[in-house]
């Protein structure tokens, strides 16, 4: 025990009187409070009182930890609870705040003594002699989190303040990211909290790798950490950030003696868009993580309504589709299109297929209209061709029935000056007959520049490719127009067959349209027998549904081509 630890449990044992005790408080230049059982204070020094600018009126009654500083943590009060009824005396270093809010260090002896039956605490308080490193370890503890050495949320937020000054001059974009770990508690409860603690100090580094340095990184809750990155030029920036954050956890945490996989969830807000003030970017991320942790747990959300959500998804998909691309994400499947009649197959409708490595099935209704607001969808027209012509040659060279293939061409594509060539060179590339290859485009491709569609559709028609109009009914083709169009075929929409069996009378109309024209006529989304019979009625003779078949794999289309006939 050291001296003085040795010293005031010497005291603490002496028979003083009460007078003579509070007289050598008194004069004490050692700083001094007693606390009763409850840990209320009963008694403080004058030195004590010059020591922390708190009165001893401000100080009679009180808990102890009302000065605390909390820079240590709940830990320290924990120990020497623990030591002092264990009755040993208990020393160690403080922080305490002084009634203007300063911090200053200490090292706090306590002992706690027996006086008439009653137990107290007598806490002595000095100054410590190497001062510069001790207020270094002040400044570290008051400011940092000690388990991670990241900002803790006082430090953070005034760093995220500072920042916003710098925005608000530089007019540039910030955002903040409120990262929760998910079920934490559970992983406390079911491990162990060391392992708890080791799991945390694995996720700030985690944050530190994937961050740029002049991000900022700070603990703001038990499994609550913060994110701000400065300077972003795009919101764009914050959800990609977000998306890597994401993909790290989808690996397990390496512990010391063990692995686990930690979910987590983010909520981002921006300045300005959220709010001006730290306080203002804190509650709105706080917002937007309630909700994803509500309905959507281990992704990320932005705290904007709507609008801008459906805007930064959108821009973070498109960015994603350009990393689908290299990264072969986008696959294709295979809708059957057969004799109404006989069950026969026909031809089939290649359909693509886009699985994003963490959000899953993405449908085209969803990325394909996003690729065409940008020049994406030519390269992903390209591709499509390029692998379904593929795809039909090698069905072809195996010995499976041959019968062509549409695949669905985008307005932007059509009307490429590069189509046509893109066209002939897939064909040639993959020795693949023309009369396979047949092109969907919809109404509004060809209206928009009518007499270049005309001239692209006679080119093709010359190189030997048919061409259908798909979803016919749903845009807004002139008759006239129709008439000039060197087109093979019409495929009636979904949404004149879905009430077919009530009223066919657009379906009738479109079958009777496409026969005095000379054209197919293909029916999609027949999903009832109800539906086929009728169209079987009308004279439709080809049909594409749910009712003969879903999309098919590259492995289950196979094995229908192989079918015997007389399906449906
Ligand atoms: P679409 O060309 O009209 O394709 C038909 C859509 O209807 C497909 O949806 C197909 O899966 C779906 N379908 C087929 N039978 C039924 C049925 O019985 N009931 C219902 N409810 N739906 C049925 P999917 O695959 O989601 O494609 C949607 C649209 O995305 C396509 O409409 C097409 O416009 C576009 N798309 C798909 N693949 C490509 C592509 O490779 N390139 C381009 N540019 N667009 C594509
Ligand atoms: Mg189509
Ligand atoms: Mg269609």
């Amino acid at each position: 025990m050291n001296p003085q630890v040795k010293q005031q449990a010497s005291l603490a044992v002496s028979p003083l009187d009460n007078d003579l005790l509070v007289t050598l408080l008194a004069s004490s230049r050692e700083a001094v409070i007693i606390t009763d059982e409850k840990n209320r204070i009963i008694e403080a020094n004058p030195a004590f009182e010059k020591l922390t600018d708190f009165s001893r009126s401000d100080l009679l009654g009180k808990d102890p930890r009302f000065f605390a500083s909390g820079a240590y943590g709940r830990g320290v009060y924990t120990e020497a609870l623990s030591q002092l009824e264990q009755g040993n005396p208990w020393e160690g270093k403080i922080t305490l705040r002084k009634k203007g809010g300063e911090l200053f260090p200490f090292v706090l002896s306590i002992q706690r003594s027996a006086h008439q039956g009653a137990l107290f605490n007598l806490c002595f308080f000095r100054t410590q002699s190497d001062l510069s490193s001790t207020w270094d370890e002040v400044y570290e503890m008051a400011y940092y989190d000690q388990l991670t050495g990241l900002s803790n949320r006082a430090f953070f937020i005034e760093q995220l303040s500072q920042a916003l000054h710098l925005c608000q001059r530089t007019g540039k974009k910030l955002a903040l990211l409120r990262l929760d770990i998910d079920h934490f508690q559970k992983i406390n409860d079911s491990l162990d909290y060391q392992v708890g603690d080791q799991v945390l100090a694995q996720i700030s580094q985690i944050l530190k790798r994937v961050l740029r340095k002049s991000d900022l990184i700070g603990r703001v809750g038990s499994d609550e950490f913060v994110l701000g990155l400065f300077n972003i030029e795009k919101p764009k920036y914050a959800a990609e950030v977000a998306e890597k954050i994401l993909a790290e956890f989808r690996h397990p945490i390496q512990l010391e003696n063990q692995t686990v996989y930690v979910g987590v969830s983010l909520g981002v807000s921006l300045y300005p868009e959220d709010g001006e003030k730290a306080e203002d970017l804190f509650k709105a991320s706080s917002q937007a993580l309630a909700y994803v942790k509500k309905t959507d747990r281990g992704h990320f959300y932005f705290h904007a309504p709507g609008q801008t959500q459906k805007a930064m998804d959108q821009i973070f998909l498109e960015g994603d589709l350009r990393k689908a691309l290299k990264n072969e994400e986008l696959s294709y499947v295979y809708q059957p299109q057969v004799d109404s009649q006989s069950g026969e197959i026909l031809g089939f409708e290649a359909l693509i297929r886009w699985h994003h490595p963490s959000r899953g099935a993405v449908s085209p209704v969803e990325f394909i209209p996003l690729a065409e607001e940008s020049d994406l969808i030519i390269e992903i027209g390209a591709y499509t061709l390029s692998r379904v012509v593929t795809q039909v040659k090698a069905w072809q060279v195996a010995g499976y029935k041959k019968v062509p293939v549409s695949v669905n061409i985008s307005s932007k594509q059509f009307s490429h000056p590069e189509f046509l060539d893109t066209i002939q060179f897939v064909l040639a590339h993959c020795g693949l007959e023309p009369q396979y290859l047949k092109l969907e485009i919809t109404e509004g491709s060809l209206m928009g520049q009518i007499d270049q569609a005309i001239e692209t559709l006679h080119r093709l028609k010359a190189l030997g490719l048919s061409t259908s109009i798909d979803d016919f009914g749903t845009g807004y083709s002139s008759l006239s127009y129709l008439q000039r169009l060197p087109i093979q075929e019409l495929k009636i929409d979904r949404s004149f067959i879905i009430d077919i069996c009530k009223n066919h009378n657009i379906a009738n109309a479109v079958i009777n349209l496409a026969k005095s024209m000379n054209l197919k006529v293909v029916a999609e989304g027949v999903e009832e027998k109800c539906q086929s019979d009728r169209l079987k009625a009308l004279d439709c003779t080809c049909i594409q549904g749910f009712f003969f078949s879903r999309p098919l794999s590259v492995g289950d289309m196979a094995q229908y081509l192989q079918r015997p006939v007389n399906r449906g």
